[in-house]
């Protein structure tokens, strides 16, 4: 438990200083396919090297996740997966690891993998084959895959607290939803959630500090996977006043479309709110993250006294901001401010909203979000909620 909170925070230092973070990615992996052979599913990588990744299972749902060192991928996503393969996913899950996930729709436990030399027009390859298994097979193996999973060595990092604001300026953290091998939604125009947010966020960041008021500090400001509790977690090591987590939606009626602001609530607005809190808290279950080794330390926090003035706060400014996205033409519900039971937002001391900038799932809301306009109006309007909520804080002495 302890070493797992150390490498926590280790996480956390390291993100701050990702913009001289560019390391030197080793490995181009330029194709990605699928085969079947009776009860065996073989997936195929074309690597620019050989390598030895380190591969474990997770169980509900069945997953193999196969960890490589940081890469670059050229190959296409638009490939068919069959056999126990009913999806993949991939990207940068933690500095130096590239995740690719694999999801089965039936158990399936690794029968065998190995690296294939360049032979017959084909360059190096990694090979996996997975065989069909029973449930029973599958629990076994995905324990042990825990056991043989060599402890990672401590990183020495240096992981003290950021200092405190320097000046009076408010320290604001915005946070992209999803990143890495978590896309979030895939919108109708080909763009997925993680990128749209994270370009939404960087306008924010923008003119937020244009006002010399704010310093700005970001949860990832590149395509990279946090788990969501982690999120909150860096907020609180960067002392933030404020911490705004930006995501957008998706839904099967076309027709929806606009944005809402969420609180932190036990009992969700409504059903819409709840379907919604389930799936952005399942984040860390798409990126392939053992839940069984994150800490469980605040997923019991209970909305007490000590809680209650953190959440009028949110309330409050979650309020400011549905006023000020509506003014600046932003796209928004009819009934844009809501509650839910979102694992994000449960810092208890700093006030926090989720914003869900609108439906990546209606062409035109997607368009606006993906637009530079959309994203100069979601930003002017946060400025300007930001503006009234610290102006408030300062009337009540704080
Ligand atoms: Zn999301």
């Amino acid at each position: 438990m302890l070493r797992c909170l150390k490498q926590i925070v280790v996480w956390g230092a390291l993100s701050l200083s990702v913009a001289g973070f560019a390391q030197a990615k080793d490995i181009d992996i330029s194709g990605v396919r699928f085969g079947v052979n009776g009860k065996v599913t073989r997936f195929v990588l074309d690597m620019s090297r050989k390598t030895t990744p380190q591969i474990f299972l997770l169980a509900d749902p069945y997953r193999v996740v196969i960890d490589l060192p940081e890469a670059n991928w050229h190959a296409s996503d638009d490939v068919k997966t069959s056999g126990a393969v009913a999806g993949f996913r991939h990207g940068l899950f933690t500095p130096g690891t590239y995740r690719i996930v694999l999801d089965l729709d039936k158990p399936a436990t690794v029968q065998s993998i190995f690296n294939l030399p360049s032979k017959g027009g084909y360059g190096p390859r990694l090979v996996l084959d997975l065989q069909a298994s029973s449930r029973g097979d599958f629990l076994k193996a995905v324990a042990e895959s825990k056991k043989a999973r060599p402890i990672p060595a401590p990183t020495v990092v240096d992981a003290t607290p950021m200092p405190r604001r320097k000046g009076g300026k408010r320290i604001i953290v915005l946070d992209p939803g999803h990143g890495g091998p978590d896309p979030g939604n895939l919108g109708v125009i080909g763009v997925y959630e993680k990128t749209i947010v994270l370009n939404i966020a960087k306008e924010i960041r923008r003119e937020l500090e244009k006002t010399g008021r704010y310093e700005v500090r970001m949860t990832r400001d590149r395509d990279i996977f946090w788990p969501v509790r982690e999120r909150f977690r860096i907020a609180r090591r960067m002392h933030a006043d404020l911490f705004i987590s930006v995501h957008a939606d998706s839904i099967s009626d076309h027709r929806t479309k606009g944005g809402s602001v969420y609180n932190l609530s036990e009992v969700a607005s409504d059903k819409e709110a709840a379907r919604l809190a389930a799936r952005e808290n399942k984040s860390d279950v798409i990126a392939g993250v053992n839940l069984d080794v994150v800490d469980d330390d605040v997923s019991n926090i209970l909305i007490d006294l000590a809680q209650r003035e953190t959440m009028n706060f949110s309330a409050q400014f979650g309020e400011l901001l549905v006023r000020e996205l509506r003014s600046e033409d932003v796209p928004m519900l009819p009934r844009s401010h809501r509650y839910a039971n979102l694992g994000v937002l449960k810092a208890p001391d700093i006030p926090s909203v989720l914003m869900e900038v609108g439906y990546l799932t209606n062409r035109s809301n997607a368009k606006f979000l993906n637009s530079s306009k959309g994203r100069k109006r979601i930003a002017k309007a946060t400025v300007i909620a930001v503006d009234k909520f610290f102006d408030h804080m300062v009337a009540l002495g704080r």
